[in-house]
């Protein structure tokens, strides 16, 4: 882990306000170092600006707050929301990754390049690109 950290995945402003307790059990936090590790640093690397985690994991209860999907990635630690603070720019990053030979399950430009989801899950990288 280089770029982005544990803590850093698991802040919420909506979790904070609300006083939901957003901690991982180890499984989980094995999952986001994955994350980080084949997905989250290696992008940052590439990209060689700042790049913001928008949203991490969601303990189930988070994941309700903020109205996830039922099967969210985000509850296991597999996925985050990330952003370069520019639709523009998100846009770049959502090709840089695309055009990349990173491996991830899902790749989301979600409402336009507001922001992007990624995930990771080493079984099943099946590297889906989807526009919501
Ligand atoms: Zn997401």
């Amino acid at each position: 882990m280089k770029y982005f950290t544990i803590a850093e995945l698991c802040r919420s402003n909506t979790g904070e306000k609300l006083g939901i307790e957003n901690v991982p059990n180890s499984f989980q936090k094995a999952n986001m170092e994955n994350l980080i590790n084949h997905l989250l640093d290696p992008i940052r690397q590439m990209w060689g600006k700042p790049i913001i985690v928008n949203s991490g994991f969601r303990c189930i209860k988070l994941n309700k707050a903020v109205g996830g999907a039922k099967n969210s990635e985000h509850m296991s630690g597999c996925a985050a929301d990330i952003t370069t603070g520019n639709k523009a720019d998100n846009k770049k990053l959502f090709d840089m990754i695309r055009n990349s030979s990173l491996e991830w399950r899902q790749l989301i430009d979600e409402s336009g390049f507001s922001w992007i989801h990624i995930s990771y899950n080493q079984s099943d990288n099946k590297k889906q690109v989807l526009h919501l």
